[in-house]
């Protein structure tokens, strides 16, 4: 399964813009982007003119980033999207994004980022419809329940990332027991439910040159 194991602030640093990789050191003044708001290596500071190109293929890393999920993948996904009978190109790609099993985990507060979420699922911390699944990719339909599996539940650790992520707003598709940490889809996720400072469009007209 590939992913990217590198330092994650710099992916910040590159895109501009916090994209809350690391859980609670991203609100923090530590974070990386507040000391230093411009890109990585030795041109970073450089002033540069985007052509318009290079614009839509920043939206384009930027949303890959969010999500972590690498360019084979992603295209896929515009794939998908796309060749959906129904909705706008653009909000169908970020709602399959949305429904991956490590964002909704995320969304659920049952981790601090999604690269967390991403490592709890892979190490096999949930259940979907009562069955384990170690697959952060996994697509998530309308009426599936997300569980903590049993062992986990006592571990000081879900106990700990609950306590932290846990008063966060869950968005109006998903419904949470906070007691028993058990999630429902009870919706696929609109555009307006998403709240990342994305312009979808940009990347739809990046995948149609
Ligand atoms: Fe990005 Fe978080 Fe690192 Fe700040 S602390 S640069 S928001 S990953």
């Amino acid at each position: 399964m590939a992913r990217y194991t590198e330092a994650v602030c710099r992916l910040c640093r590159r895109e501009g813009e916090k994209l809350f990789l690391k859980g609670e050191r991203c609100y923090t003044d530590k974070c990386s982007i507040s000391k230093r708001a411009y890109a990585p290596g030795q041109h970073g500071q450089a002033r540069k003119k985007l052509s318009e190109y290079g614009i839509q293929l920043r939206e384009k890393q930027k949303v890959r980033r969010f999500y972590g999920v690498i360019e084979s993948q992603f295209s896929k996904y515009f794939e998908m999207a796309s060749r959906r009978r129904t909705g706008i190109t653009g909000e169908n790609l970020l709602q399959i994004l949305e429904t991956r099993l490590d964002n909704a985990v995320y969304r659920l507060g049952l981790a601090t980022s999604r690269p967390e979420a991403r490592q709890l699922v892979s190490h096999g911390h949930f259940k979907v419809n009562g069955k384990r699944v170690n697959i952060p990719s996994y697509l998530l339909k309308v009426g599936d329940v997300i569980s903590v599996a049993d062992k986990t539940k006592s571990s000081p650790k879900i106990k700990a990332i609950s306590d932290i992520a846990g008063g966060k707003v869950i968005p109006k598709w998903l419904e949470f027991d906070a007691e028993n940490l058990v999630g429902k889809v009870a919706a696929l996720p609109e555009r307006e439910d998403i709240d990342l400072p994305i312009k979808e469009h940009l990347i739809v007209e990046l995948y149609s040159k």
